[in-house]
This record gives C-alpha cells, structure tokens and sequence, in this order.
C-alpha cells in the first residue's frame, strides 16, 4: 500500500498504516481511487468482482475496499469496507462524523461494522484483524482528519481523534451480526474536550460550532447507542 502522496498529518495515511500492520502476513487486495479517497464510485463494484472471482478459484484472499462516502457499498459481497471519514463536503457544523454510521450499516446486513479510532492503535488493529478474518460484508468507520480541509496543524490530527472520543462525539462501538452491540472506550462526556476539538480546527474559526446542538445531538446518539448496547 502506498500512502507517501498523502498531507502532512492525513488521516487515511494513519489508518493505511494501521491496516498494513494488522494484515502481518494475510493475502490482501485492496480498491482505493487514489489519495483522498474521492469519487470513489466505481470501486465498490470493483471489490465485488474481484471477491467473486476469488471465491470461484478458492484463493485464500481478503478484498478490501476504500470507500469515500458512507452509502457506497455492496452489501452481497464478501467485502471489507473502510470509510475514511474526512468530512468532505460536511456542513459549516463539522460534527457530521457523530452520525450512526455503524448502526445504519449494520441495521443494512453487515456481519461486522465497527468505529475505529486512530487514537487507540491496539483497539483499532484488533478490529482491522477481526473484520479480515470474518466473512461477509463488513465495514470500518474510521473519523480521518484532513488538515487541509480542517484547516489544522498536521501534528495534531490524532490529538483531534482523541478530542473527539472524549467528547462522545466519536463513539467507538463495533456491532456483530446486526444484533450485538459493544462499547470499546468509555467517553469522558468531557465538554472541555469538545471545546478543544473545535477550537484546533480553523474552520470553525468564522461561523463556530453550535455548541449547544452538538452537546444535544451527543446526548441522544449515546442515549440510542446504550439502548441497543443493554439490548
Ligand atoms: S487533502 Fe486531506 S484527505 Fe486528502 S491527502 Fe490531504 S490531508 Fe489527506
């Protein structure tokens, strides 16, 4: 895999890192349009393809593939899904990310969706593995900070992931066969934390977040995610 085109400090660079690490020694082959992941329309279709193709001569193969927006997939495929969530196209809020993206994948038949952390390396290689390994369509959420778009300092980004889950504005859950749903990491509910995570981003120096709709829209996801956790 290459990433050495990528910014300084990109998000998709540390998760591409992360994914190398965690397939060691499997035979992976990996869809992706190019750096930024954008337009990446035509590659779930190449995914599939090259699943079936496996399957029909038995090779002991993973697909992987890149995915730019969180609706593109093939859920009949035996596929490994990863969405780099960079917010492109995101609203002035920026708290897009915060959307149930691993509830609405998984209510649409994934075997196993999770959200993965760059701040918490060894959770998110487990993950990596596990959703290697398992069969079926699966999928990665990963919240990857572009410096670019957020207009922040690249040394930053896995200081802003980490912000992020503190806040409960990143949950990181994985969810197994639709039903069984998990909590990896505690948030802090720390405002503190979210006040920080907004304010290293340039692009909320002008318009600013609103604040007291993103601390009510984390209130009700994590009411509806510990409803389906004790489920
Ligand atoms: S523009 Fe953003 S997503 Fe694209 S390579 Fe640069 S940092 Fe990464």
């Amino acid at each position: 895999m290459r990433y050495e085109h990528n910014c300084s400090g990109c998000g998709i660079s540390a998760a591409r890192i992360l994914l190398a690490r965690a397939a060691a020694d499997r035979d992976i082959q990996v869809v992706h349009p190019g750096s930024c992941g954008v337009a990446a329309t035509s590659a779930p279709g190449i995914a599939s393809g090259l699943a079936a193709v496996a399957r029909l001569n038995g090779e002991d193969t993973r697909i992987v593939c890149w995915v730019a927006d969180r609706g593109v997939y093939d859920e009949s495929g035996d596929v490994l899904y990863i969405y780099c969530d960079t917010e492109f196209g995101g609203g002035p809020e920026g708290h897009g990310h915060s959307k149930d993206i691993v509830g609405m994948v998984s209510a649409n038949g994934a075997r196993y969706a999770a959200a993965v952390s760059l701040a918490h390396p060894d959770d998110a290689m487990r993950k990596m593995r596990y959703a290697l390994d398992a069969e079926g369509f699966r999928f990665l959420h990963i919240l990857a900070p572009c410096p670019t778009v957020w207009q922040s300092e690249p040394a930053r980004s896995i200081e802003l992931v980490r912000l992020a889950v503190r806040s409960g504005l990143f949950a990181v859950c994985e969810v197994f066969d639709g039903t069984q749903t998990v909590v990896n990491v505690e948030p802090e509910s720390s405002q503190g934390a979210l006040t920080r995570y907004f304010a290293l981003q340039g692009r909320f120096r002008e318009t600013g977040p609103n604040a007291g709709a993103v601390l009510e829209h984390i209130a009700r996801s994590w009411l509806q995610l510990r409803a389906r956790e004790s489920c």
